[in-house]
């Protein structure tokens, strides 16, 4: 396997990546991919972090010079691996909040219990900051009130808005999981949820700044809660990116949800040999 990628969030701590790499050139570029789980430690890949501006390095940029994939470690047929890989992204989301839940709650004692709890610490250590880069709706009353701007009547309105957009797109979340657990299939609550998150994040960005002034610039020890309300700020361009982007997640709602013609697409059915790229 020979290539480059961006952005595979925890590649430095992985033993195992996720490869879909292009297995036959004759055929659409949906076809001819194949799924593979890859060894990372192996000579021929290197995953490089990356220092991202909010400090943090969560993810990496890997390299694959001559690395090898045994084809027993093709994960469904060969060809399919882009079904494989719409099945996996279902379910990214939903393994995080896991372990997660394991973190928070796994107090037993004894030897098992603490080389779980060290392996879930070093899985979760590059996600440190993921709180921040949704915006913390939480901390908005606290904050205003804190610094006195709760009085301030233009802070208070900017403040109502963002917090009804936030209670709208929770009570949107449920009726989604609740159609779910009802037997009904995903509809445009699923869609919508993930771009409002987007939306949420940059309006707690505003509405922080608003409260903090320039304060929230400050980062560390120095600044408004220990540094956090600067990590925000830095933080929260990272959801309308990771996962997909908002342009993206709203052609999904005009094409799928509401039905509007799709984009022009010239490539989908050609062999992917013929399909123009730049020259490298
Ligand atoms: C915090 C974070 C963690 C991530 N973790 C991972 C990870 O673990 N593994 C992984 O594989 N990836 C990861 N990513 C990568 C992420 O999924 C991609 O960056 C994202 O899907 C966008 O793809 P791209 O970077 O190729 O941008 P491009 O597709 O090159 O897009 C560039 C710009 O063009 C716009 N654009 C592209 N196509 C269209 C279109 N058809 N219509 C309108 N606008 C368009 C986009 O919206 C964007 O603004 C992560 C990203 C972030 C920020």
């Amino acid at each position: 396997m020979n290539g480059q990628k961006l952005w595979s969030t925890s590649a430095h701590h992985a033993k195992y990546g996720m490869l879909l790499a292009r297995t036959n050139w004759d055929v659409p570029k949906h076809r001819g991919i194949t799924y593979f789980a890859l060894e990372m430690h192996q000579p021929g890949v290197v995953a490089k972090p990356l220092k991202q501006m909010n400090g943090h390095a969560s993810f990496n940029e890997v390299f694959l010079n001559d690395a090898r994939v045994p084809a027993a470690n093709a994960i469904g047929e060969v060809g399919n691996g882009w079904a494989v890989a719409l099945a996996t992204l279902a379910h990214e989301r939903r393994s995080f909040d896991v372990l997660q839940r394991a973190a928070r709650t796994g107090r037993g004692k004894g030897r098992a219990y603490d080389e779980q709890r060290a392996e879930v610490a070093e899985i979760m250590a590059p996600y440190t900051w993921y709180p921040q880069r949704a915006g913390r709706a939480d901390l908005i009353v606290e904050r205003a009130q804190a610094t006195g701007k709760s009085k301030d009547p233009v802070v208070r309105q900017e403040i109502a808005k963002l917090l009804s957009l936030a209670r709208a797109t929770e009570w949107t979340a449920k009726r989604a999981r609740a159609a779910r657990m009802a037997g009904r299939p995903p509809g445009p609550e699923g869609s919508l949820g993930k771009l409002y998150a987007s939306e949420i994040a940059r309006a707690c960005a505003r509405v922080h700044t608003l409260i903090s002034g320039t304060d929230a610039m400050l980062s560390g020890a120095d600044g408004p809660l220990e540094g956090i309300i600067a990590e925000i700020l830095v933080s929260v361009p990272a959801v309308s990116i990771a996962g997909g982007t908002d342009e993206i997640q709203r052609n999904i709602v005009s094409e799928r949800v509401l039905g509007m013609p799709k984009d022009p697409v010239i490539d989908a059915e050609k062999p992917f040999r013929d399909v123009p790229r730049n020259k490298r």
